[in-house]
């Protein structure tokens, strides 16, 4: 392409970005695909000749970009939303079209350098130690592999320990690295859903009895359920006396350390092993951006591969090459957008950001004790409150919820705790109103409101 035409094409992408920017909130939260009209329109034979670029984008935008969760709408409140910001697409943007690499110092020293300083500024963000190491990968399900593959290569193999609010990704996780169904020991959450510590200290007995090895505590720090956090000071302590390695999930929930409410409710955060957090969930980051934090050293013992054909020419002295961190050797830099998004915006507005989320749900809890149509079922924790429809069974909150999906205007989660048919809504982006809340929650109690769209 020359560049004329380059520039031609590229102008084009960013307008269509920022008209999406300005009117998200006034399309549909959520449209669903039909897979025989969506592989009509995407489909067809073989492309052998050129075509036209900007038809082809034209055809992206309008039929793959449109048949999918908005998670960066405002009224979207299902599973975890991802409000993600300008900057953050900005530095994904600058990334791609330098294909810009984070493999080793020598082959990316500049890359490298923006992914260890924005790790690292996120570190002190979430206020854990000093010297505690971290690395960007793809999503909080590989962050999760990733350290414990790396906790086990330190301690030795042994019994997991985790909750049935775990995300279902660790238990798959534990299990693609081998570890035997016995040594997978899932214990029942209390009536809170969190973890039970003198449930987890009985277990820890029995196995050992039992002559089994007890070696990780996977904790979770905002259940993607309902936003329940782990006693993580009380895990710390239980760990440290048996000399167990503390593993925290903060896939969704551990952001809200940035904020004075959030960092209360996970008090503990800075005395785990390991820690993961998702910056696509509530960092405000585009897809895809995991992190995982390890204790120093840990990582690049599980992950050093020095073969000779990656040996640096140019001489390194001890610097960091990132791919000893990781599992990915040839890996984009998913460091340049949370970077830019640091320095954009700035933490006193992030923080601002993730506690404005934390209120919402906190109105939309008040707004549903308010209501006789709904029961609370579980209070707002970390952005996330669940409610029944009084009198309604299991199918009738699946149908509500998919009336409101067809409807488009919003999209909430149809679920069941322990059971117990719930509504779900998660409410971490900030630029959700009152009015949406009201609006959502109004339709929800009456279908009258809804109506299928017609597509
Ligand atoms: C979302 C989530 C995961 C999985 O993260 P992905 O980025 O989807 O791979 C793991 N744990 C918790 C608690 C989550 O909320």
């Amino acid at each position: 392409m020359d560049p004329a035409e380059m520039r031609r094409l590229g102008h084009w992408v960013v307008d269509q970005v920022v008209d999406h920017f300005e009117r998200r909130a006034d399309g549909p939260a959520i449209t669903a695909g039909d897979a025989d009209e969506l592989k009509q329109a995407l489909g067809g034979s073989l492309p052998l000749q050129p075509g036209d670029p900007l038809e082809a984008m034209r055809t992206l935008t309008e039929v793959a970009l449109t048949h999918m969760q908005h998670g960066d709408h405002p009224r979207f409140f299902a599973r975890v939303p991802g409000p993600s910001s300008f900057a953050g697409v900005l530095g994904e943007w600058l990334g791609t079209g330098f294909n810009a690499i984070a493999a080793s110092w020598g082959g990316g020293s500049g890359p490298a350098t923006v992914e260890l300083v924005a790790v690292d500024w996120l570190r002190e963000a979430l206020g854990l130690p000093e010297g505690t190491e971290g690395v960007l990968v793809s999503g909080g399900s590989m962050a999760n592999i990733t350290a414990i593959a790396a906790a086990r290569a330190h301690a030795g193999p042994g019994v997991a320990y985790l909750s049935d609010q775990t995300h279902s990704s660790i238990g798959r996780g534990l299990s693609a690295l081998g570890f035997a169904p016995t040594d997978i020991h899932a214990l029942q959450s209390d009536e809170n859903l969190r973890l039970p510590v003198s449930d987890l200290q009985s277990a820890i007995v029995e196995d050992r009895r039992q002559g089994r090895q007890p070696r990780f505590v996977i904790a979770t720090a905002g259940t993607t359920n309902t936003g329940a956090v782990d006693p993580l000071p009380e895990l710390a302590d239980l760990c440290a006396q048996e000399g167990l390695w503390l593993h925290v999930d903060g896939a969704y929930g551990a952001p809200a350390a940035l904020c004075a409410r959030g960092r209360e409710v996970l008090a503990g955060l800075e005395h785990v092993d390991s820690l993961v957090l998702d910056p696509h969930k509530w960092l405000f980051q585009p897809y895809d951006v995991g992190c995982l934090f390890v204790r120093p050293g840990v990582l690049s013992a599980a992950f050093r591969m020095d073969p000779e054909y990656l040996v640096d020419v140019m001489a390194s002295r001890g610097e960091v090459d990132m791919r000893n961190r990781t599992l990915e050797l040839t890996r984009r830099s998913r460091a340049l957008k949370l970077w830019l998004t640091f320095r954009t915006y700035g933490t006193t507005a992030i923080a601002a950001a993730i506690e404005r989320g934390i209120e919402l749900a906190e109105i939309a809890q008040q707004l549903i004790a308010d209501d006789d149509r709904f029961t609370l079922v579980t209070p707002a924790q970390l952005g996330i409150v669940t409610f029944a429809l009084a009198g309604a069974d299991q199918a009738a909150h699946r149908t509500a919820a998919a009336r409101l999906a067809q409807d488009g205007y919003a999209a909430v989660t149809a679920t069941t705790l322990k059971d117990t048919p719930v509504l779900r809504l998660c409410t971490i982006n900030p630029q959700t109103t009152e009015a949406d809340l009201r609006g959502t929650l109004e339709r929800l109690a009456d279908p009258e409101l809804t109506r299928a769209r017609s597509t």
